[in-house]
This record gives structure tokens, C-alpha cells and sequence, in this order.
């Protein structure tokens, strides 16, 4: 089947349907595609909140600054003006769409302190701030008719001429591949968190959307950026949400020490999160952890604290752990969390490739640069999907002007489908080899965890990528066990593998180019920032079907803020 939109969506978490509605908005046909029912992206598991400079005594130039100081000042400062000038406007729309932020005893907006933020500017809702933002959001794009594609897989992105003009996708339900048309495309199919085990993000998180814009010919800029949250539950890897330290947990060590009053005398336990994931690592590298963890403890808040404010974590951790943390600390460690790169944009969303436009995580425009400060990506995903959807349908009007009739594509369209499903059936054919999606998975995430996590240098570097050679060779004989058409997830995942990988060979190679230490790069052969010739970004493009990407640099934009040292 063809089905055609002026503007499609890939992903319907918090970036997807804010483009959606936006698009909508200024008057086009909005089809919106996601493997999962919308409200289960992982946008739904958003504990903390959502920065804005509303209360008094803030401003959006202080907000600002933050993010640029937590961004080891990599971020582009015009993009990160835009963002944090039009978070205040953003999140009162939100609450007027019917987010129910939480509210102090008198009545207004009630914030909390996090990371890297020199004022309480998070605004939450419990910690399920992100899951309220997406229902919300879902009734709104309900509302403004948008069709939605639910448990859609986008399997490659059509580019026609040099212009991307849609994508295929399986109904998974039903287990057919369809072509869907679009004068513009937007990716907003979230982060690649999976890249690494454990990781707190969702298991759905394989950045699809970062490596299908890959290979349709669209650079990725600063993939080097990974984010380690300092929070992550023993074990399983579970966010254990800022939003405690926000409140006033305390991180210990084995000796029962507030060990970051060492590292970063002033901010403590809210320095950013590059910052602490490092010194917990330390601490825990030079015999302080236990079984490789610090502890948080939120003891000295109290039950009622604990309950009101931070209910999830509190059930996560008996769930997971058996620990209450109303009466123990609960041991924790630096986990994967966020990927700061993703598919080049300006502050439209438009990528450098036509009719592409990327918003929310997968998207780098960049506002976070070397390290993203808590609470910043929610917001990214509202400003950003709002601006790539309005500018994608302006720019839809421009482009049906000048293409031609749809009806003289149809042969050629038609082809790109067939040739598609015959790829995809051979996958699916492919006999039993014995090599599963499973295991390879784990192996690279495991890997990538041990070589490419906290601290990096060459070699471990270097290794990284040959064992990432051996993987994809791995990859081209893993076989689908289920032969079925019907929600074929075995089909799905081994797909999936091939994004991970996708996105797995662009981090390691952009980690080995920047031969410095920034932000969450932390290269123990380079330990210094050193602007005078990294103050840059690394872009990636893939380079046909060579091995290697094309690695060229982007400059870093500043507007007001000189580069400093970075001290908390
Ligand atoms: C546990 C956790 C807690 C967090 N807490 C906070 C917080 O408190 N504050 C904050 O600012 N940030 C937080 N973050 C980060 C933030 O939640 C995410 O960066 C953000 O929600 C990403 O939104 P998104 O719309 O870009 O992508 P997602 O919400 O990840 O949505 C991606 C969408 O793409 C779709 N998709 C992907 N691949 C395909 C495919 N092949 N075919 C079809 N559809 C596809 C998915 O179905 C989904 O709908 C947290 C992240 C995690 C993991």
C-alpha cells in the first residue's frame, strides 16, 4: 500500500507529537508513525521534570548560561538562547493543555533544584513528569486530527533525488510493508540508549531514527556525547530520578562520606552530571565503593517527603532491590542514559538533508553539547518538535510548488517498495544459523559499557572498534527465528541491531577523533579541555559503503559566552 501525508512524523514520543500537533496546526496532513502505542515511548518514563526560567528572580539569560557552562561549551549558544527564551511560553501552554504541574501551599508553580542549575527552575509533576506531558500531548494530537500509526517499524527513510519524500514501514499487526509519503519528514524516534547494557533507558530505545537518517545521507554531529547519569540502581540500571538529590539526597561512599564535597565543594551532589558520574567512578575505582556502587540516601527527608514527592523510585527500589529507602541507602552507580549527538539540525529541525527535519534526542541542534544538564530534555523535545513541526509545513507548501505531479513518481515508488519487502523477506528467510540478535546485543552492549563508558582512551577505543567490525560481520548472519508474519518482534529486533550497530561504529569513531577531554568525554591520554583545537564539533557522514564514516568538524557558535574554566 502507498499512503500519503504532507508531513510524517517518525516516533510519537514528547518531540514527535509536539511537531505533530504543530504541523497540524498550520495546516497540514500529519501522519504520525511508532512501534509502540504512543504513550509507551520512552518519554513516559521521565521522572524529574522540566527546566524554565518562570519564577521570580530567574531569567532566561541565567538558564542560558547553565546550560552552556553544563555543556563544557560545546553547546551552539544561538540554539540554546532559543531554547531556554521559549521554555517559560512552552510550559505554560502545557499546563493550559491540561499538564497538572505541581503546585506549592500557596498556590503556585512549584519548582525543584537540579543538576547544574543555579536556581530551582524544574518544574514536575511527581516523578512522572514526562508520563503526564505525553498523555496530554496524545489527546492533543487526537484532537487536531492527526492519523497515527501505532506499532508501525519504520525499516528505511525514501530519499528521491536528494530529498527525503517518506519512509516504509511494517504494520506490525498485520505484518505487511507499506510506503508512506511526505513532502517533509521528521525523525523524532528518540535516543539509542541500548547502544550500552545496562542503560536506564527503555529496551525499545535503538536509535532506529539516528541511524536510518544515517544512511539516507544526513550527518551526525557530537555522537561522541554520551551521558552517564550518576544514578542507576544496582543491577538492573533503573534511573534512580535527580530529582532526589534535587530534594537533598546525599551520595556516600563505602565509608559513609559525602564524597563530593571533594570533587565539587560548592554544588555537591547537584554538580553536573559528568561531573559526579567521574568522581563516583573514582571513588568506586579507588576502594571506596561497595560491589562497585556509592550509596544515595535520602534517609533524613523523611517518610512523608519520600512518599509525596519521589513515590517511584522509592517502589523501584523494594521492587528491584528489596531496599526501603525511607530507613536505607540504596546502592547506585553511573549508568547510560542520554546521547548528547544525533542528526545534525538548526534550530528549525531541518537537517542539512531536504525535506529531513530530526527533533527530540535524536536530533543534535546542539543545545546540550558535551553534557546535557537534568531536566534540559524534556524541554529540548516541546521547543524543538514545536519548531520543526511549523517549519516542516511551511516548508511542504514550498516543496509541492515545485515538484511534479505525484502520479509521475508512482512507477518509481513503487519500485523503492518492492525492492524494500524483497530486503526485508530475505532477512526474514535467511535459514537458521544459530547466531541470534540476543546475544550479539548484549555483547555490544556490554562491550560498549567496559570501552566506550565514563573514561575512554585510544586503545580501549581502538578495541572497541575492532570487536565493532566483528559484530557487524556477526550481524550479517544472524537469523530471525520466528518465520511469521503476525508482530514478528524477532524480525523487529534483529532490525534494531542493525541501528544499534549503526550508531555504535559513529560514537567510537567520533570518540577517537576528539583527542581532548570535554564534558562527557573523558579521555585519560588527553585529560584536558583544549579549545585552542577541539572547540568544535565532530560531524559524521557516512561515506557509501566504506567502513569508515567521513569525519569533518562544525564550529561552535557563541554569542555572549566566553568559554571558562568549569568549576561547581
Ligand atoms: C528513565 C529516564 C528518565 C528521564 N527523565 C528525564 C527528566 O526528568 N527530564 C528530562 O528533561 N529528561 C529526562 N529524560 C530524557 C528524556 O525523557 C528523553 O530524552 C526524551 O523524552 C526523548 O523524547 P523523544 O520524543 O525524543 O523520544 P522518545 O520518547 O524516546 O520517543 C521515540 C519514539 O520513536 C518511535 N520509534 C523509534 N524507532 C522507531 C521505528 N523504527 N519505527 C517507528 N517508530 C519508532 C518510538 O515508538 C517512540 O514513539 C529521561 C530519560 C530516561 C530514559
Amino acid at each position: 500500500m502507498i499512503l500519503d501525508h504532507d508531513v510524517l512524523v517518525m516516533g510519537a514520543g514528547l518531540a514527535g507529537m509536539r511537531a505533530a500537533l504543530e504541523a497540524a496546526r498550520h495546516g497540514a496532513s500529519v501522519g504520525i508513525v511508532s512501534k509502540v502505542h504512543p504513550i509507551r515511548s520512552h518519554s513516559n518514563a521521565a521522572q524529574g521534570g522540566i527546566n524554565a526560567a518562570i519564577g521570580e528572580g530567574d531569567s532566561w539569560q541565567t538558564h542560558a548560561f547553565d546550560t552552556i557552562k553544563g555543556s563544557d561549551y560545546l553547546a551552539d549558544q544561538d540554539a540554546v538562547e532559543v531554547m531556554c527564551s521559549e521554555a517559560p511560553s512552552d510550559i505554560i501552554e502545557l499546563e493550559h493543555m491540561g499538564v497538572i504541574f505541581f503546585r506549592d501551599d500557596a498556590g503556585k508553580l512549584g519548582t525543584r533544584a537540579f543538576g547544574g542549575a543555579s536556581k530551582a527552575r524544574t518544574y514536575f509533576v511527581g516523578d512522572i513528569t514526562g508520563q503526564a506531558l505525553l498523555n496530554t500531548l496524545y489527546d492533543q494530537i487526537l484532537k487536531a486530527g492527526v492519523k497515527v500509526y501505532e506499532e508501525w517499524f519504520t525499516t528505511s527513510l525514501y530519499v528521491v533525488d536528494g530529498a527525503c519524500r517518506g519512509m516504509t514501514a511494517i504494520d506490525m499487526l498485520t505484518g505487511e510493508l507499506h510506503l508512506l509519503r511526505a513532502k517533509a519528514l521528521i525523525v523524532a524516534a528518540g535516543g539509542c540508549g541500548r547502544v550500552y547494557e545496562p542503560s536506564t533507558n527503555a529496551l525499545i530505545c535503538t536509535g532506529d531514527g539516528i541511524a536510518l537518517a544515517y544512511r539516507a545521507g544526513a550527518p551526525l554531529m557530537d555522537m561522541e556525547m554520551v551521558q552517564y547519569h550518576p544514578t542507576t540502581l544496582k543491577g538492573s540500571g533503573f534511573l534512580m530520578t535527580e530529582a532526589a538529590r534535587g530534594e537533598g539526597a546525599y551520595l556516600l561512599n563505602s565509608e559513609g562520606d559525602r564524597f563530593m564535597k571533594k570533587y565539587a565543594p560548592n554544588m555537591m551532589e547537584l554538580a553536573s552530571r559528568d561531573v559526579v558520574s567521574r568522581s563516583e567512578s573514582v571513588e568506586i575505582a579507588e576502594g571506596r565503593g561497595t560491589d562497585g556502587c556509592v550509596f544515595l540516601d535520602v534517609r533524613h527527608l523523611g517518610r512523608d517527603a519520600i512518599m509525596h514527592k519521589l513515590p517511584q523510585i522509592h517502589e523501584i527500589a523494594l521492587d528491584f532491590i528489596g531496599i526501603d529507602m525511607v530507613t536505607q541507602p540504596v546502592p547506585v552507580r553511573p549508568g547510560m542514559h542520554y546521547i548528547m549527538g544525533g542528526i545534525k539540525t538548526d534550530v528549525n529541525g531541518a537537517s542539512p538533508l531536504p525535506g529531513l527535519y530530526a527533533a527530540g534526542e535524536c536530533a543534535c541542534v546542539s543545545v546540550h553539547g558535551g553534557n546535557r544538564l537534568g531536566a534540559n530534555s524534556l524541554l529540548d523535545t516541546l521547543v524543538f518538535g514545536r519548531r520543526s513541526g511549523a517549519h516542516a509545513a511551511d516548508w511542504t507548501r514550498a516543496a509541492a510548488a515545485a515538484s511534479g505531479p505525484a502520479q509521475a513518481r508512482e512507477t518509481a515508488d513503487e519500485a523503492f517498495l518492492t525492492a524494500e519487502q524483497q530486503r526485508v523477506q530475505a532477512l526474514l528467510d535467511r535459514p537458521y544459523t544459530g547466531q541470534t540478535h540476543a546475544r550479539l546485543r548484549l555483547e555490544l552492549g556490554t562491550m560498549m559499557d567496559e570501552k566506550v563508558g565514563v573514561y575512554r582512551d585510544e586503545a580501549g577505543l581502538a578495541s572497541a572498534l575492532e570487536k565493532l567490525h566483528e559484530l557487524r560481520r556477526l550481524y550479517e548472519s544472524v537469523s530471525v527465528g520466528d518465520k511469521g508474519r503476525l508482530f514478528n518482534q524477532a524480525l523487529t529486533f534483529a532490525l534494531e541491531l542493525g541501528y544499534l550497530i549503526d550508531c555504535a561504529e559513529t560514537i567510537v569513531h567520533s570518540a577517537l577523533t576528539r583527542k581532548e577531554s570535554r564534558g562527557a568525554q573523558s579521555r585519560t591520554d588527553f585529560p584536558a579541555r583544549n579549545d585552542t583545537e577541539w572547540l568544535k564539533h565532530v560531524v559524521v557522514s557516512r561515506n557509501g559503503a566504506a567502513p569508515k564514516p567521513t569525519i569533518g568538524f562544525s564550529p561552535v557558535t557563541i554569542t555572549q559566552w566566553a568559554p571558562q574554566e568549569r568549576k561547581y
